[in-house]
């Protein structure tokens, strides 16, 4: 509840108030060149109680995992242990400074080492880079790697990637990036890839494929097997989309399946924290045919000591030093608290509460394609004449949900894309389910109500397009 009207910092400003008092300078006081020195520079004064209860309340205006139920698809947004937070501040990790070098490293860089190795024992591969930033920069490693591989072999005509209609927006997006065309493909009434359409596809024109498993409807692709076979029996190669691994995790190893290369999220299979933009790790893993194209440099172990190599055919570097450091302390601290069965159970649980939901929901929000599922589902929110997605996603705000993921993947109209995650206990998805069958019944007896939402919030409706062609990033009073 806000008790005190919406004021910005420099609102709260009063002369002469004061919130700290700095302590005595401890090191030579230097003059500060004259020219980058501002004489007027209007700072907002006040005391520290009215800091504190500015930046609390502007906290609390935030959705968050630690506030409220995130079921937004694709993102897995589960819950972050604490005990993540705790073991990335310890000090050694804290206070070390990337240019202090391997020497002063060991530690980190065997962090790193191991946290490598658990990656490719979970995923099924022989080596990995944890530099990316993210699943779409492991992606445009990965499409580089196949690239690099191609032109390696003499066969630089190879220029195109098969991209399944029902994948990631980022996909094509990174085939583009990376210089490579696209060549879509349909998906099939289940929601699988059409094997003869992908024969009809490949050509020696093709460098690889792209494929999101489980994919972004939420179904595994069963013909796994079959389809990496068709691509490299073509001269291709097989990148897996594997930001989906939290329905797989522990149970099946991709590189069994025959992807050359995948991604891993680590913010959102591995529980680091994610949104906003907010640091992650897309790491890459690699079977033999791709493993010296990795970006680099990667964590080795040679003759007792931990050092930083670049694999001999690398793409290069994708981010500077040893890449979010932080992200790599909380996700192998979470790999190792849950062990090998535990982390299957993770998958085990993610599948069924993604279930639960689904046989709660189905009759009321049809599913497309109604197949069991596998972490996630996609169901339509076009359930009552007027209404649309946007409507009950808005609609949820006021029950105190985040919303589902919404209109993606574009292959389902309507969509409303649920991701439960297998942090989530029975009580919390009844609480779910029942707010949407409500808002079902609202959409039918007052669909105004849906129309108006969200009721409860600082601001409602957003012009979004306004928002993101102009923003405003400064304060004007
Ligand atoms: C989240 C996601 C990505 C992109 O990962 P980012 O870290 O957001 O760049 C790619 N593919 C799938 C299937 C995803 O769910």
């Amino acid at each position: 509840m806000n008790l005190q009207p919406e004021k910005l910092a420099y609102e709260l400003s009063s002369p002469g108030r004061i919130g700290v008092v700095l302590p005595e300078c401890d090191v030579p006081v230097t003059a500060l060149p004259k020219d980058m020195l501002r004489d007027n520079l209007p700072l907002p004064e006040m005391d520290e109680l009215t800091v504190v209860r500015h930046f609390t309340r502007l906290s609390q205006k935030n959705f968050s995992i630690d506030t409220h139920y995130y079921p937004l698809g694709s993102c897995t947004m589960k819950y972050n242990p604490k005990i993540n937070e705790a073991t990335a501040a310890l000090p050694g990790w804290r206070n070390t400074h990337p240019l202090v070098g391997a020497e002063f490293s060991q530690g980190a860089i065997e962090l790193m080492f191991r946290l490598q190795k658990e990656l490719n024992l979970i995923g099924g591969f022989v080596a990995g880079s944890l530099q990316p930033a993210a699943g779409a920069q492991g992606e445009l490693a990965g499409v580089l790697m196949i690239r690099a591989a191609q032109v390696a072999r003499g066969q630089s005509q190879r220029t195109k990637m098969i991209v399944p209609d029902s994948a990631h927006g980022t996909n094509p997006a990174t085939c583009t990036m990376a210089g490579m065309s696209v060549v879509q493909l349909t998906s099939d009434a289940d929601g699988a890839i059409d094997l003869e359409a992908l024969k009809a596809a490949c050509d020696d024109t093709v460098a690889g494929i792209m494929i999101t498993n489980p994919s972004t409807i939420g179904v595994f692709e069963r013909n796994m097997k079959e389809i990496a076979d068709i691509v490299h029996a073509a001269g291709g190669l097989v990148y897996g989309d594997g930001a989906n691994m939290n329905a797989i995790a522990g149970i099946v190893r991709p590189g069994d399946l025959g992807i050359d290369v995948m991604h891993y999220n680590l913010h959102k299979t591995f529980s680091t924290p994610h949104g906003g933009g907010g640091p992650g790790v897309g790491y890459v893993g690699a079977a033999p045919s791709l493993a010296e194209f990795l970006p680099g440099p990667i964590a080795v172990q040679e003759n007792g000591k931990y050092l930083m190599r670049m694999p001999k055919q690398s793409i290069g570097r994708l981010k500077a030093f040893y890449g979010n450091f932080a992200v790599l302390v909380r996700a192998y601290t979470y790999v190792r608290m849950l062990g090998e069965g535990g982390l299957r159970k993770m998958s085990e649980n993610a599948v069924l509460n993604a279930n639960y939901l689904k046989a709660r929901l189905e009759k009321t929000y049809p599913v497309k394609y109604p197949r069991r599922c596998m972490h996630e589902f996609v169901a339509m929110g076009n359930i009552a004449e007027g209404v649309h997605t946007l409507d009950i996603a808005k609609r949820l705000i006021d029950y105190g949900f985040h919303p589902p993921t919404i209109y993606f993947p574009l292959i389902v109209p309507e969509a409303l894309m649920i991701e439960p995650t297998e942090t989530e206990n029975l009580e919390t998805l009844d609480a779910f389910a029942d707010a949407m069958l409500k808002i079902a019944e609202e959409a039918k007896t007052n669909p105004q109500l849906l129309h108006d939402a969200p009721h409860d919030t600082p601001v409602g409706r957003l012009d979004e397009v306004g928002a993101a062609r102009n923003p405003v990033l400064c304060y004007r009073s």
